[in-house]
């Protein structure tokens, strides 16, 4: 029987640092982070990007895990270091890992969070274990045909933790310390099932993916107005018909024409910019906890 092991990924994106910083700490001092009997294999998702604190080389890293650009003929750094991770780490590889953690920040007012891909029941299932014992907000991206092949897609149950705000580029005290406790939790919790010892919740809180926002342009794709003042920094507060999202240089504001109580995220994110994203939009919802996801997760680890 193969080793249950979990993989870690840290600098997915080579200018989020923080993650990246405490794995160099981790290395030199193997106590630093606690995991509970769970043994880990950790990986800096782009090294040459890391190297030259840029988010990626040739493109996003966090969207080249595609099977069908894995048989193309290819050669973008990303696509081979995906290949690299999975042909590594992948369930049907040498050194399988089954539950994968991808590690980042962000710009955005977001604080700590999950981030879940689809409603997979083993996501699910620890998302909720993680919830449980810290309270962190659950993003589930869904339904977004603009953007696909995320990392922890790869792996049979993967979450992505999400801490900012943080600059690019920027060691902050706050935003490691969260990382490490998120880790060190989810380690816990994750110990905990294979010991037979998990309390699942009988709930979940999820903040559904509805949608992203540009940001106005003018004809040569300039941004003409900026997020204001009243949206900065206020990820996760729900608003409502007419309250103000964009404005621009002579004071006019856009206001938001949707009355069906959204919650914004990822707020002025500085990486989405190239992506055409200035906020994305989603649907607070509390799921019942279904058994099935606890099974599911449990068949995973033991
Ligand atoms: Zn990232």
């Amino acid at each position: 029987m193969r080793e249950f092991q979990v993989l870690l990924v840290a600098g997915t994106h080579g200018n989020e640092i923080n993650a990246s910083w405490l794995f160099d700490q981790w290395d030199k001092k193997p106590e630093l982070i606690r995991t509970y009997g769970v043994k880990i294999i950790k990986e800096i998702g782009n090294p040459s990007a890391r190297k030259k604190c840029t988010r990626y080389i040739d493109r996003d890293l966090n969207r080249s895990f595609l099977p069908d650009l894995f048989d193309s003929s290819s050669d973008d750094y990303e696509i081979n270091r995906a290949k690299y991770l999975i042909n590594r780490h992948g369930i049907n590889a040498d050194d399988p890992c089954q539950i994968a953690f991808d590690l980042h920040s962000t710009t955005a007012g977001m604080g700590c969070c999950i981030v879940i891909y689809g409603r997979r029941p083993t996501d699910l299932a620890l998302a909720s274990l993680i919830q449980n014992r810290l309270g962190l907000p659950i993003y589930l991206h869904e339904s977004d045909k603009s953007q696909s092949g995320f990392l922890v897609e790869s792996w049979p149950c993967g979450l992505v933790i999400e801490v900012g705000p943080v600059p690019q580029g920027v060691l902050n005290q706050q935003i490691i310390q969260q990382t490490k406790l998120t880790l060190e939790a989810s380690l816990e919790e994750i110990s905990k099932i294979k010991f037979g010892k998990s309390r699942f919740p009988r709930q979940l809180i999820v903040h559904r993916h509805i949608g992203s926002i540009d940001y106005p342009r003018d004809m040569n794709d300039q941004t003409e107005a900026v997020i204001h003042k009243e949206r900065q920094g206020n990820d996760w507060q729900p608003i409502d018909l007419g309250s103000p999202l964009f404005i621009n240089s002579t004071g006019d504001i856009i206001k938001f024409l949707d009355n069906t109580n959204l919650v914004p995220v990822f707020i002025n994110e500085a990486a989405y910019s190239e992506k055409n994203i200035a906020m994305s939009f989603s649907k607070r919802e509390v799921w019942f906890f279904l058994s099935e996801w606890k099974d599911a997760l449990i068949d995973l680890i033991s």
